[in-house]
């Protein structure tokens, strides 16, 4: 049954402007999709399978783009010259390719000429987004000339001295997405590896991925997405200053970086969880051996000591007047919240390890995990922003 009647003046875009990726009703990203569209329009029955379709994932809401709307006037069009009551076509999926690269990346030519935004008039094709398992990240991370630097925890840079930097996504479904035309400018050993991990376009950008690189605007970001952006920032000093990598990236650490949300419930398990999920991306991400290198290079044993005492030390090799054991309150806060959280001492020994974590935070003995964690994020930021003014200036 074709749906509601809609007149065809319905299809011109309103006011000329042109449909964005954002939802109306919920400022959602729109995510492409191929729909079947069935209505009559203006006493014209037309139906088309596979129209490029934008949806809001979250709301529900779909939207034509601008070329589906002028596929619908064009098909209305022809059914008025041909004096038909109906029309029906399946749109065939376009397979152009765009002679960036000699490397056949899999991508989709309508996410270009689809997702609003994405065309230009000169450079055809750059803007084409390719997907990626998001094994390309750890791969570049764990690789000694290439830094992953984060500006929130979705959106990013793969870097290499001052040769190259490519920004990356990181979209609702996992997957990492760069543009075609940046891929291109890649050494061609660099892109077949890229192609090994290249998986079909879902059609959905990084929501801060496309706001920074398309609309040039940086989204209002989440405490969570600063304290993530302040760590990378502090990576990024030490991987300057000593030459090396201080932390690693794993697949459990980027899941639990992009999952990981201010708690709703305080319960004993909530507890567990944000603890163990701060931790995990905060603390044991650190590279233990790594601090031992530079701490041995330095002329100190290391060997009898945990990663924090460790990158302790290393800041304090670098002869600041800053109190480093102070400025690191909050990644040492964070290590007993989890002891505390995951009842691994006594029950006396809880209460007092509780008790002084909301101390060294400055709320009362008896704050709830809410308070904690607002007030743990923030101070770790803080941390993360001393530490990289010690690291870059002493
Ligand atoms: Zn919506």
């Amino acid at each position: 049954m074709p749906a509601a009647r809609a007149s065809i003046k319905d299809f011109f875009p309103p006011d000329g402007m042109p449909q964005r990726i954002y939802c109306d009703r919920c400022k959602g990203h729109l995510d492409l999709s191929f729909g079947d569209f069935d209505e009559v329009v203006s006493d014209i029955h037309i139906a088309i399978s596979g129209l490029p379709t934008l949806i809001c994932e979250p709301c529900g809401t779909s939207y034509l783009p601008d070329r589906s709307r002028f596929a619908v006037i064009e098909l209305h069009r022809q059914a008025m010259t041909k004096n038909v009551g109906a029309v029906s076509v399946t749109r065939r999926k376009q397979t152009r390719t765009f002679a960036f690269t000699k490397v056949p990346f899999l991508y989709d030519a309508d996410d270009y000429d689809y997702i609003p935004g994405l065309r230009r008039t000169h450079d055809e094709g750059f803007l084409t987004p390719v997907f990626f398992s998001r094994d390309v990240l750890l791969k570049y991370d764990a690789h000694p000339s290439y830094r992953v630097t984060f500006a929130s925890r979705t959106y990013g840079n793969i870097e290499q001295g001052d040769d190259f930097r490519i920004p990356f996504g990181i979209n609702r479904n996992a997957r990492v997405v760069m543009w075609l035309g940046d891929i291109a400018r890649l050494p061609e050993n660099e892109q077949f590896y890229l192609r090994s991990e290249n998986v079909p376009s879902d059609h959905s950008i990084g929501s801060e991925f496309y706001d920074g690189q398309i609309e040039c605007v940086f989204t209002k970001r989440s405490p969570e997405d600063q304290l993530f952006e302040q760590r990378s920032q502090f990576l990024e000093a030490c991987f300057h200053r000593f030459g090396q990598k201080v932390a690693h990236l794993e697949q459990e650490v980027l899941d639990l970086a992009v999952s990981v949300r201010r708690p709703v419930v305080d319960t004993r398990a909530e507890r567990r969880h944000i603890a163990d999920a701060l931790n995990k991306i905060y603390l044991e991400s650190l590279d233990n051996n790594a601090l031992g290198v530079l701490l041995s290079q330095a002329g100190h044993d290391a060997s009898k000591l945990g990663s924090l005492k460790r990158l302790q030390k290393l800041l304090e090799t670098l002869g600041t007047s800053t109190d480093i054991a102070a400025a690191m309150t909050p990644l040492y806060v964070l290590y007993d919240l989890r002891v505390a959280y995951s009842h691994l001492g006594s029950a006396e020994s809880e209460e007092e390890r509780i008790a002084s974590i909301c101390q060294r935070l400055g709320l009362d003995a008896k704050a709830d995990l809410l308070s904690v964690y607002d007030v743990l994020v923030s101070r770790l930021q803080s941390c993360f922003k001393a530490l990289v003014a010690v690291t870059q200036t002493s």
